[in-house]
């Protein structure tokens, strides 16, 4: 038995058995590239689901949880922690923000920016105002509250009841948005691109227009960033290429570089409905997880990393776009910076796994959208091996 395959019948008896996974037993990382147990190496073009966006082990990455760890790894929210308060001011500085909640997933700043968009509007225009807009096809997270807000049938199957006060209207769709607002709305939350509903890119101008509606309705816009921000679409935030900024915004994995971290952020006024006691996290901006967070965003800011993924971006575009022209039954190529999707008139399950015995690791979202999420610093040849990888297995079908 190989160890890969001992590692696989262990897991079978007591680790819950919420995914599928595929058959790879994951023990190192270094820049794009994984490790399995039985030494083989897989080029990474998922990153974690677009979470090591700096590869994987980015040593200052590293270094920053070694000193980090040596000094103080916990301490509660009811001190201040210098490396929470300089992230904080970091994440500010960088976006529309004054302030921002630290927590510890996604799903958890989803929480935090819903919670906040209620609280902030029954405050300001009573009671009723609960009511939240997302969008089909959206992804939120996987806690009741995010699974409610998520535009997918299938995530809150099983699960009903589930959180009252969300309705869902077709992404890009302004009339259809128009239409869902009713005297009981408090925000509409959307990805600016989505994500896991398979790579869709809002039509040109749609979010700005989404903001000029909350203004005129007196709404909140809820941006999650969860996954396209910190640098994915080729800006820090995925907001800056929109000419609309959100009110609040969430951001989660890719934040700190690997480690585990959420961050609710949002505008001072919004922020001041938040006191003492409406909202906590036991871990939230942690000193260890804020020092990674720290690193990591000084590593985009000094190390180009935002160039390369435009630069990158453009020729991952291209190359995949060749594929396109070269196969039928690619659909559609569609993206921005470094997060791609290319549609398929048939289902990708098993393209992802072919890719994965040939050492690339992608994903399929959607049923039939293969996603492409490489970490930011990818160069050329590592794009020209992937699309070898993949060519080769199209070239079968
Ligand atoms: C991954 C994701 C989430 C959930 O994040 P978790 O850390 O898994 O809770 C929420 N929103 C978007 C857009 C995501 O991609």
């Amino acid at each position: 038995m190989s160890q890969s395959e001992y590692w696989i019948v262990r897991g079978d008896r007591h680790v819950a058995t919420t995914y599928g996974r595929y058959p790879l037993v994951a023990v190192r990382g270094e820049g794009c590239y994984l490790f399995d147990a039985n030494g083989n190496r897989y080029l990474d073009f998922l990153a974690g689901v677009a979470v090591n966006n700096l590869g994987h082990c980015h040593p200052r990455v590293v270094e920053a949880i070694k000193e980090q760890a040596e000094r103080l790894l916990h301490c509660s929210n009811f001190y201040h922690i210098p490396q929470q308060i300089e992230l904080a001011e970091m994440l500010c500085k960088r976006s529309f923000g004054d302030r921002v909640f630290f927590c510890n997933s996604g799903a958890e700043a989803n929480e935090a920016a819903i919670k906040l968009a209620r609280k902030h509007s029954k405050e300001k225009y009573g009671e009723h105002k609960h009511e939240v807009i997302t969008a089909l096809a959206s992804f939120h997270g996987r806690t009741l509250g995010t699974i409610s807000a998520t535009g997918q049938e299938k995530m809150r199957s099983g699960f009903t009841p589930v959180v009252p006060g969300f309705h869902y209207v077709p992404f890009g769709d302004l009339v259809a948005l128009r239409a869902a607002v009713t005297e009981n709305s408090c925000a509409v939350l959307l990805e600016p691109v989505q994500g896991e509903g398979g790579v869709n890119i809002p039509p040109a101008g749609y979010l700005k227009q989404v903001r000029e509606l909350c203004d005129e309705l007196g709404l909140l816009l809820i941006f999650d960033e969860v996954q396209v921000g910190i640098g994915r679409t080729g800006t820090l935030f995925a907001y800056e290429q929109e000419d609309a900024e959100p009110d609040i915004m969430t951001l989660a994995k890719a934040l700190a570089g690997g480690a585990p971290i959420g961050a609710m952020v949002a505008k001072e006024e919004i922020a001041a409905s938040f006191t003492p006691g409406s909202h906590g996290s036991t871990f939230g901006g942690n000193p260890l997880m804020a020092a990674a967070a720290i690193a990591t965003l000084k590593t985009i800011s000094e190390e180009g990393v935002l160039e390369n993924c435009n630069n990158m971006g453009t020729y991952l575009q291209q190359r995949l776009v060749e594929l396109q022209e070269r196969y039928s039954f690619v659909k559609d190529v569609r993206g921005r910076g470094l997060i791609w999707g290319m549609e398929l008139s048939i289902e990708g399950g098993e393209i992802v796994k072919t890719a994965l015995s040939k050492g690339l690791l992608i994903n399929c979202t959607a049923g039939s959208v293969l996603r492409f999420v490489p970490p930011l610093i990818v160069t050329r040849v590592e794009i020209d091996m992937a699309i070898s990888i993949l060519d080769d297995i199209l070239k079968d079908i």
